[in-house]
């Protein structure tokens, strides 16, 4: 069996005015997140980690943040058009691992409905999905609640019925 892992990272900056999504969800909050996109940052995360693990490049080099297409675009969309070119490239998700580290808002109570979304955009079951918040005990600009940091590791399996780019 083949396999690849990728790692993805980001962070975004709060900014009033924004709603704040995260995982493709609206969550209720007083501050959202700055970014060209929607901000999801936990979506970034994830389509870096994706892209990653194909050695398909980043997030940035197939979303352009100068690009005007982008402009508050659905990261949940950006996420599915990664997973288009993972999957014609002959791979398949085995497992998403998923930390955000914020003070707050509190994530579990939403980490559900997130792995569903994230789990419809990979073609896998939400239990393929995991999701998990974490603060920074109040340390760094975390623990100082001036914006959220996500970390994503994906798990990719070749597909033995399409090309798979692996010696
Ligand atoms: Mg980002």
């Amino acid at each position: 069996m083949k396999l690849r892992i990728g790692q993805g990272f980001d962070v975004h900056a709060f900014v009033a005015g924004r709603p704040l999504i995260l995982g493709g969800e609206h969550l209720p909050f007083e501050l959202g997140l700055a970014g060209h996109s929607d901000a999801d940052v936990l979506l970034h995360a994830i389509t870096d980690a994706l892209l990653g693990a194909a050695g398909l490049g980043d997030i940035g080099r197939l979303y352009p943040d100068d690009d005007e297409r982008w402009r508050g675009a659905d990261s949940l969309l950006l996420l599915r058009g990664a997973m288009h070119q993972v999957r014609a490239a002959g791979w398949r998700v085995g497992n998403v691992d998923v930390t955000l580290i914020c003070e707050a808002p509190k994530i579990a109570p939403h980490a559900a409905a997130m792995a569903r979304n994230i789990a419809a955009a990979l073609d896998i079951t939400a239990s393929q999905v995991s999701i998990k918040g974490k603060t920074s005990e109040k340390l760094g600009f975390t623990g100082r609640r001036e914006g959220i940091a996500a970390m994503a590791v994906v798990l990719l399996i070749g597909d033995d019925a399409r090309r798979a780019d692996v010696e």
